[in-house]
């Protein structure tokens, strides 16, 4: 071979094994750009399932109570306020007093009164809230503790007392507008999923709230109002 031809050879060589690396070098990325793709595809779809799946429970202690509510928490005793801890809210449980014509304040001073009984028939009952006649709002217990309401359902729920005018259970129109207001206040501060107001009837079936068991439609229509209210509020 003359030294020309052994140039042309070793060139040749050269050339081959530049292709091969530029060869190994495309892989190479393309292998990268696929695990990317993979990683960012496992990570958005486990993000999807835990956004529908698995909410971020807050902490009831963290909530900033408005104004517009009256606090006036019940002395710590065991028959209204035993003060256990109420760690996750899951739903809100709306109820009436059973007692025509008493204001919120006479409820919230009769959960307090409960704390001077002793012995064995003793009651216990108590709210997180009662709406009154006129639409005031009074907060019994604070939102980290538990209340004496919704029976199995005490421990991660939020309870709502609401007066009436008359025996049928009918709320004035003042006391339904602050339900609404409350309930979508509760919803958007804990972060609820949709659906999570529920009656005292839906947990134990007793006939409570009695005007909203005994007319299904106008307890769906609540529900709707609330709906409508948060989107009037975004
Ligand atoms: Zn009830």
């Amino acid at each position: 071979m003359t030294p020309t031809e052994q140039e042309l050879i070793r060139r040749q060589r050269a050339r081959k094994r530049a292709r091969l690396r530029r060869l190994k070098r495309r892989r190479a990325i393309l292998i990268s750009i696929m695990a990317l793709v993979l990683v960012l595809l496992v990570w958005g779809i486990v993000s999807v399932v835990r956004f529908i799946f698995f909410r971020e429970p807050v902490d009831p202690a963290a909530v900033v109570t408005p104004d517009w509510i009256d606090v006036q928490l019940l002395d710590e005793n065991p028959y209204s306020r035993p003060g256990t801890p109420l760690e996750r809210i899951n739903d809100i449980v709306v109820h009436y007093t059973a007692n025509p014509g008493t204001t919120a304040q006479q409820n919230r001073n009769y959960f307090n009164s409960l704390a001077q009984q002793n012995g064995e028939s003793a009651t216990s009952v108590s709210s997180h809230f009662i709406i009154g006649l006129d639409g005031e709002i009074i907060q019994c217990i604070p939102l980290s503790e538990i209340s004496y309401a919704s029976n199995d359902r005490n421990f991660d729920t939020v309870s709502i007392e609401c007066c009436h005018p008359e025996a049928d259970g009918k709320f004035t129109d003042a006391t339904y507008q602050s339900l609404i207001r409350l309930c979508a206040w509760l919803e958007n501060e804990l972060k609820l999923k949709e659906g999570s107001i529920i009656r005292h009837y839906d947990v134990t079936g007793k006939l409570c709230p009695l005007y909203f068991v005994e007319h299904e439609s106008k307890w769906n229509q609540f529900k709707e109002d609330v709906k409508d209210y948060r989107k009037q509020q975004d």
